[in-house]
Protein backbone atom coordinates (compact mmCIF):
# COMPACT_ATOMS: atom_id res chain seq x y z
CA UNK A 1 0.00 0.00 0.00
CA UNK A 2 3.00 2.24 -0.20
CA UNK A 3 2.12 3.52 -3.54
CA UNK A 4 -1.39 4.38 -2.78
CA UNK A 5 -2.49 8.15 -2.20
CA UNK A 6 -5.46 10.44 -2.12
CA UNK A 7 -5.85 13.55 -4.68
CA UNK A 8 -8.13 15.94 -3.06
CA UNK A 9 -10.54 17.60 -5.79
CA UNK A 10 -14.05 19.10 -7.09
CA UNK A 11 -16.49 16.23 -8.78
CA UNK A 12 -16.43 17.21 -12.22
CA UNK A 13 -20.21 16.52 -12.88
CA UNK A 14 -22.10 19.01 -11.68
CA UNK A 15 -22.03 22.97 -10.53
CA UNK A 16 -22.63 22.08 -6.68
CA UNK A 17 -19.01 21.44 -6.33
CA UNK A 18 -18.73 18.44 -3.85
CA UNK A 19 -15.37 17.60 -2.82
CA UNK A 20 -13.72 14.28 -3.72
CA UNK A 21 -10.51 12.51 -3.03
CA UNK A 22 -9.17 10.39 -5.69
CA UNK A 23 -7.71 6.75 -4.88
CA UNK A 24 -4.76 6.98 -6.94
CA UNK A 25 -2.70 3.34 -6.86
CA UNK A 26 0.50 2.66 -8.92
CA UNK A 27 0.10 5.52 -10.50
CA UNK A 28 -3.65 4.49 -11.92
CA UNK A 29 -6.86 6.43 -10.52
CA UNK A 30 -8.98 3.53 -9.11
CA UNK A 31 -11.59 5.39 -6.94
CA UNK A 32 -13.41 8.01 -5.17
CA UNK A 33 -13.89 8.84 -1.90
CA UNK A 34 -16.23 11.16 -0.04
CA UNK A 35 -13.84 14.47 1.13
CA UNK A 36 -15.49 14.52 4.63
CA UNK A 37 -15.80 18.24 6.23
CA UNK A 38 -15.54 19.67 2.56
CA UNK A 39 -16.99 22.85 2.97
CA UNK A 40 -19.50 22.17 0.02
CA UNK A 41 -20.20 18.18 0.65
CA UNK A 42 -19.09 17.50 4.12
CA UNK A 43 -18.34 13.96 2.93
CA UNK A 44 -21.48 13.23 0.64
CA UNK A 45 -21.36 12.44 -2.95
CA UNK A 46 -24.06 11.67 -5.00
CA UNK A 47 -23.94 8.40 -7.38
CA UNK A 48 -22.48 10.25 -10.53
CA UNK A 49 -19.84 11.33 -7.66
CA UNK A 50 -19.32 8.31 -6.55
CA UNK A 51 -18.19 6.63 -10.24
CA UNK A 52 -16.87 9.61 -11.55
CA UNK A 53 -13.63 7.88 -11.95
CA UNK A 54 -14.72 5.15 -14.56
CA UNK A 55 -14.71 7.60 -17.43
CA UNK A 56 -11.24 8.35 -17.31
CA UNK A 57 -9.67 5.29 -18.43
CA UNK A 58 -12.57 3.97 -20.47
CA UNK A 59 -11.37 2.58 -24.24
CA UNK A 60 -14.31 4.62 -25.40
CA UNK A 61 -13.34 7.63 -24.09
CA UNK A 62 -11.87 10.42 -27.30
CA UNK A 63 -8.45 10.90 -26.67
CA UNK A 64 -8.15 13.84 -29.59
CA UNK A 65 -10.79 16.08 -31.59
CA UNK A 66 -12.26 14.58 -34.59
CA UNK A 67 -13.51 16.74 -38.10
CA UNK A 68 -15.35 15.23 -40.77
CA UNK A 69 -14.52 16.60 -44.24
CA UNK A 70 -17.37 15.59 -45.97
CA UNK A 71 -18.00 11.42 -45.21
CA UNK A 72 -14.79 11.48 -44.00
CA UNK A 73 -14.05 11.77 -40.46
CA UNK A 74 -10.57 11.93 -38.78
CA UNK A 75 -8.66 12.52 -35.45
CA UNK A 76 -6.50 15.99 -35.69
CA UNK A 77 -4.78 17.72 -33.49
CA UNK A 78 -5.65 20.14 -30.47
CA UNK A 79 -4.37 23.21 -32.43
CA UNK A 80 -6.02 22.12 -35.69
CA UNK A 81 -9.37 21.86 -34.30
CA UNK A 82 -9.10 25.13 -32.53
CA UNK A 83 -8.04 26.65 -35.98
CA UNK A 84 -10.94 25.04 -37.47
CA UNK A 85 -13.39 26.65 -34.77
CA UNK A 86 -11.49 30.18 -34.49
CA UNK A 87 -11.55 30.24 -38.20
CA UNK A 88 -15.03 29.31 -38.72
CA UNK A 89 -16.60 31.74 -35.99
CA UNK A 90 -14.11 34.84 -37.48
CA UNK A 91 -15.64 33.88 -40.80
CA UNK A 92 -19.38 34.27 -39.76
CA UNK A 93 -19.15 36.89 -37.56
CA UNK A 94 -17.48 39.24 -40.22
CA UNK A 95 -20.03 37.92 -42.63
CA UNK A 96 -23.20 38.45 -40.38
CA UNK A 97 -22.20 40.47 -37.48
CA UNK A 98 -21.57 39.23 -33.72
CA UNK A 99 -25.28 38.90 -33.31
CA UNK A 100 -25.47 35.94 -35.69
CA UNK A 101 -23.54 33.51 -33.11
CA UNK A 102 -23.93 32.58 -29.36
CA UNK A 103 -22.09 30.86 -26.30
CA UNK A 104 -23.68 28.11 -24.01
CA UNK A 105 -21.53 27.52 -21.26
CA UNK A 106 -22.16 23.85 -19.01
CA UNK A 107 -22.51 23.53 -15.34
CA UNK A 108 -19.95 20.85 -16.06
CA UNK A 109 -17.67 23.91 -16.06
CA UNK A 110 -15.77 25.71 -12.99
CA UNK A 111 -17.31 28.96 -12.37
CA UNK A 112 -13.73 30.55 -13.79
CA UNK A 113 -14.12 28.57 -17.64
CA UNK A 114 -17.90 29.54 -17.26
CA UNK A 115 -16.66 33.35 -16.85
CA UNK A 116 -13.77 33.18 -19.42
CA UNK A 117 -16.57 31.80 -21.79
CA UNK A 118 -18.53 35.25 -20.96
CA UNK A 119 -15.51 37.04 -21.36
CA UNK A 120 -14.82 36.07 -24.92
CA UNK A 121 -18.53 36.32 -25.87
CA UNK A 122 -19.00 39.83 -24.79
CA UNK A 123 -15.18 40.89 -24.88
CA UNK A 124 -13.83 39.46 -28.07
CA UNK A 125 -16.89 38.39 -30.21
CA UNK A 126 -19.02 41.31 -28.97
CA UNK A 127 -22.22 39.48 -28.95
CA UNK A 128 -24.52 39.21 -24.98
CA UNK A 129 -25.99 36.17 -26.62
CA UNK A 130 -25.24 33.60 -24.01
CA UNK A 131 -26.39 30.80 -22.17
CA UNK A 132 -25.96 28.08 -19.67
CA UNK A 133 -27.60 24.73 -18.97
CA UNK A 134 -27.99 25.23 -14.94
CA UNK A 135 -30.62 28.39 -16.29
CA UNK A 136 -33.21 25.43 -17.80
S1 LIG B 1 -21.29 14.42 -6.33
FE1 LIG B 1 -23.24 14.67 -7.43
S2 LIG B 1 -24.15 16.57 -6.56
FE2 LIG B 1 -21.94 16.55 -6.01
S3 LIG B 1 -20.91 17.73 -7.67
FE3 LIG B 1 -20.85 15.54 -8.24
S4 LIG B 1 -22.66 15.24 -9.54
FE4 LIG B 1 -22.97 17.18 -8.42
Amino acid sequence: MSDYRTVPTICPYCGTGCGMLLEVFGGELTGVLPWKGHPVSDGKLCIKGWTSHEFVGSPGRLASPIIRRGDAAGEVSTDEAIGLVAGELKRVVDEHGPDSVGFICSAKCTNEENYLVGKLARAVVGTNNIDHCARL
